[in-house]
């Protein structure tokens, strides 16, 4: 557990699994009119735990843990200045119409409303419901949720989550991007076959079309396409700006495909709304530009967060907060490689924190095969290592004249036939994993 500073005071929750259940003797207890079993009753006297270790906050042994069956997750909070946190216990038995009538309240006030509750925690059976609520809380959103039947009790205390663990719950979470061209959507996380997303690095007027056709008919799900390139020397191509939304958003029409691109400046981000851009991306230079993580964060649209490369993970997850925290649930992590001592690539791969990310945090987890290596010739088994290590999506720089291509041509993938026997090979390791998990 991370050591806080001196006056803060860290409290942790961390809940574990169902409990065996022990029904024998089955004694009933009732609950208002319900009448609820021995099961239920031991549940709900676990249940008080919790909120006394809240309301212990003050005199809590640093890094101590409660521990509270029936539900899964881990909530990191330290207790300081700056947002509050809101607890809400719910009755056993509440129905889940009933939780979504509060979550939904809570929402429209802008806040994010995470529930800690694990798998099947909606159904009537389950034993525990509660939802933490972060934002700015006030006194008034307390006393209102206090109003709802099925609110046990409503605790809200100072304090500023740590990182992702907090939105780690049950299950990883999937985001949804519409794909108005067929009508239907791609769901990006756990359970869903592993989304390829490809095409060209600088969108150009020659070659985007041919090129992000291609990726298509090889196999990917989403094209790429970069009209604002952050560039390290100000002599270099810096995009087609504009001009470069307006040809992806044409290519988009007839390739059919939805599109993700990079976003650079705070300026820019109604631009990407104008272009209905469909994903937008904040690249590894723009990691801790928190202004545009914001506003980024504000557009509710997905948003392909790119780690800085020389940004811890600690970091990373605390900047990744600023989207969160703007109720943008729409979250997706790319890993694209680091500054590190190795220097056989362009980057010192970050495969590991793949592994990483899925243990504190429930995001999609997106690897960036092009960036990270830098190399056409490493994209196949970096892929192969990066499907079978548990990330949802890979990133790829494709193009169809790489010697024409205004940026990163030599890490792109030119033949239709070796892309789709990469993503091909991908998909069965991804889902050979999946399957044997
Ligand atoms: C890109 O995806 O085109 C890009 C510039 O990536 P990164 O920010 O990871 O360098
Ligand atoms: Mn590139």
């Amino acid at each position: 557990m991370a050591a806080t500073g001196r006056n803060d005071k860290l409290i942790v929750f961390e809940s574990i699994g169902a409990p065996a259940l022990d029904t024998s003797g089955a004694a009933s207890h009732s609950q208002g009119n319900q009448p609820v079993d021995r099961a239920r009753s031991r549940a709900i006297s676990c249940s008080k735990w919790y909120p006394s270790a809240v309301r212990g906050c003050n005199n809590v042994t640093r890094g101590r843990r409660w521990q509270m069956p029936g539900a899964q997750g881990t909530i990191q909070i330290q207790q300081g200045k700056g947002s509050r946190v809101m607890i809400i216990q719910y009755y056993v038995g509440s129905r889940p119409e009933e939780l979504e009538a509060v979550r939904a309240g809570i929402r429209e006030w802008g806040l994010r409303v995470q529930p800690s509750t694990g798998e099947g925690a909606e159904s009537p059976d389950a034993q525990i419901h509660v939802d933490n609520v972060f934002g700015d809380v006030k006194d008034s959103h307390r006393r209102e949720v206090a109003t709802f039947n099925c609110v046990k009790s409503v605790t809200a205390i100072e304090g500023v989550p740590q990182n992702l663990s907090l939105v780690r719950r049950g299950e990883r979470h999937a985001v949804e991007i519409p794909n108005p061209y067929s009508g239907g959507s791609i769901s990006i996380g756990e359970g869903h076959p592993l989304v390829i997303l490809a095409g060209v690095c600088a969108v150009d007027e020659d070659y985007t079309l041919d090129s992000n056709r291609m990726a298509k008919e090889a196999g990917a799900d989403i094209n790429r396409g970069g009209a604002f390139k952050p560039r390290t020397s100000p002599y270099d191509f810096q995009g087609l700006k504009e001009e470069g939304l307006k040809l992806l958003t044409d290519v988009r029409a007839e390739v059919g495909l939805p599109i993700v691109s990079e976003v650079l400046d705070v300026r820019d981000v109604d631009l990407f709304m104008k272009y209905d851009v469909d994903i937008l991306q904040t690249g590894t230079r723009n990691a801790q530009n928190f202004e545009l993580l914001i506003e980024v964060g504000r557009t509710g649209k997905p948003v392909l967060y790119k780690r800085g490369f020389s940004n811890t993970m600690e970091e990373t997850l605390k900047a990744a907060n600023y989207i969160m925290e703007q109720g943008n649930e729409n979250l997706i992590l790319c890993l694209r490689g680091v500054k590190g001592i190795g220097n056989s690539f362009r980057n010192q791969g970050d495969l590991d924190e793949i592994v990483y990310l899925r243990q504190v945090c429930d995001r999609p987890i997106v690897y960036d095969l092009s960036h990270s290596a830098g190399r056409k010739s490493a994209v196949p088994g970096i892929g192969n290592m990066a499907a079978a290590g548990g990330a949802d999506g890979l990133l790829l720089d494709v193009h169809v004249a790489p010697q024409h291509a205004l940026v990163d041509g030599f890490q792109a993938i030119d033949s239709r036939e070796d892309l789709a026997r990469m993503i091909g090979m991908w998909r069965k390791l991804h889902k050979l994993v999946q399957e044997a998990a």
